[in-house]
């Protein structure tokens, strides 16, 4: 094992003070090997890599890592929760409101200057979530509204 070598899956979970398990480890690699993903197709991916879980077991792991900041959880307005691994940079969410894909977007401003609060009413702020919302490329495209959906 050298210096340059990068933490296993398992390494990570255990610094994180989390116990390893075939489950936690196949649902982090799921989740940052996805983009975005949700709940159900989570557990589809864990459950190519390890066999049956449950889903209870899927929500449990999901709250354990996001707990330990390994992931995120994302929670546009309206739908349901999605996951992913690209953590602690303070990047923002741009969400189509008519087929719900979710893209990345860059701080405009720098590593956490949304923190700054015009008025933080004495709290300690570790957290602000920024989402565009907006039509994806696709959908633009294609005129589609949530309306024209069957
Ligand atoms: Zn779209
Ligand atoms: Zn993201």
């Amino acid at each position: 094992m050298t210096e340059s070598q990068p933490p296993t899956i398992a390494e990570e979970l255990r610094g994180a003070g989390l116990r390893v398990t075939a489950a936690r480890a196949a649902l982090l690699l799921t989740v940052r090997e996805g983009d975005h993903l949700g709940v159900e197709a989570i557990a589809a991916g864990v459950r190519e890599r390890v066999g049956h879980i449950s889903l209870q077991a899927v929500y449990d792991a999901l709250d354990a890592l996001s707990a330990v900041g390994l992931i995120r959880r994302i929670e546009p307005a309206g739908s349901p929760a999605r996951f992913e691994g690209r953590v602690g940079d303070n990047h923002h969410h741009v969400v189509c409101r008519s087929c719900g894909t979710v893209t990345d977007v860059d701080c405009a401003v720098g590593e956490a200057p949304c923190l700054t609060a015009s008025d933080d009413h004495g709290y300690a702020i570790d957290e602000a979530e920024v989402v565009y919302w907006g039509l994806c490329p696709a959908c633009s495209a294609t005129g589609t509204t949530s309306a024209s959906t069957s």
